[in-house]
C-alpha cells in the first residue's frame, strides 16, 4: 500500500519558501508553500489562475511524494508547510501529511471547503475560505459549515480550524455576516479583496488603495456588534512584496 501511495503523482505549480505567511491565523509565520494545480472553482478574482486553468495545469510537472519532499529539503528550513492551490483538498495527501509530520513539520492547508478528505483531520491548521458572491461561484454557507462538521468528526486533538472570507463589496460583507454572526464558537477572519492579479505591478498608489480598504473593513467590524468576534487580516506579503509570485 505504501508503495502504491508513493507512486501517486500530483501536478505541482510551485514549491517555495521559506516565506512569511501573509494572512489569517498563521500571519507572520515562517513557512514553505506547496501549490497544487487543479481547482473545482473558477473565481473571477483568483490570484492563482496559473494553478487553476486546466490548460496551464496540464503543463505542470507531475511529482510524487518523494520528489516533493526532496524539493523541500533543498530549501532552507521552516517549521511549517502550507498546502495551497488550486484546491489541495481534491487530492489524496495522506502520505504527504504523514511523512511531513514524521519530519516534525507542521502543516497548514487553504481550501474553499467544497471537498472533504479524512487526512484534513490530521493537519495542524485548516483555513477554510468559502467564496463570497463577488467570486462568481459562491460557496453555499451550508456547504462550508458541513465541511467544518466533517473536520470536527475527524480531527486530531491538536488541530485547529478557522474560516476566512475575502470581502470585496457589500454583498460579500452580507455573506460573511450570514456565515459568522451567530458563530462565536468559531475562529472567523475577514480579509480585504485584492483587485490586482499576481504578477501585476503593485505601486505605492495601489498599496495605499489596499491599506484604505483594510481600514474600511476594520471599521465595518468595529461598527458591527454582531461581528465583534471576527478578526481582520491584511495580506502582509502583498504589502511587503507586491503581487510577486513565489513569496
Ligand atoms: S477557489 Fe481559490 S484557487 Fe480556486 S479559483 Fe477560487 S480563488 Fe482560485
Amino acid at each position: 500500500l505504501l508503495r502504491q501511495q508513493n507512486e501517486k503523482k500530483f501536478r505541482i505549480s510551485e514549491i517555495f519558501g521559506p516565506t512569511i505567511q501573509g494572512e489569517g491565523a498563521l500571519l507572520g509565520q515562517k513557512t514553505h508553500f506547496i501549490r497544487f494545480g487543479g481547482c473545482d472553482y473558477r473565481c473571477v478574482w483568483c490570484d492563482s489562475m496559473y494553478a487553476v486553468d486546466p490548460t496551464q495545469v496540464a503543463q505542470l510537472p507531475q511529482m510524487d511524494v518523494d520528489e516533493i519532499l526532496d524539493r523541500l529539503e533543498l530549501l532552507p528550513m521552516a517549521p511549517w508547510v502550507t498546502l495551497s492551490g488550486g484546491n489541495p483538498a481534491l487530492f489524496d495527501l495522506d502520505d504527504l501529511v504523514t511523512r511531513l509530520h514524521y519530519r516534525g513539520i507542521k502543516i497548514a492547508i487553504e481550501t474553499q471547503g467544497t471537498v472533504f478528505k479524512d487526512w484534513l483531520g490530521a493537519v495542524d491548521l485548516v483555513t477554510c475560505s468559502p467564496k463570497p458572491p463577488s467570486s462568481g461561484n459562491m460557496t453555499a454557507p451550508s456547504t462550508a459549515l458541513k465541511f467544518y462538521e466533517k473536520w470536527e468528526s475527524k480531527r486530531f486533538y491538536t488541530g485547529k480550524f478557522v474560516f476566512k472570507i475575502v470581502v470585496f463589496d457589500d454583498a460579500d460583507w452580507d455573506y460573511a455576516k450570514i456565515m459568522f454572526k451567530d458563530r462565536q464558537d468559531l475562529e472567523c477572519w475577514v480579509q480585504v479583496g485584492n483587485p490586482w492579479f499576481r504578477g501585476e505591478t503593485m505601486d505605492v498608489t495601489r498599496m495605499l488603495v489596499l491599506i484604505g480598504k483594510l481600514r474600511e473593513l476594520s471599521e465595518r467590524v468595529l461598527a458591527d456588534e454582531e461581528m465583534s468576534h471576527v478578526r481582520v487580516t491584511p495580506q502582509l506579503h502583498v504589502l511587503l512584496w507586491g503581487n510577486a509570485r513565489g513569496v
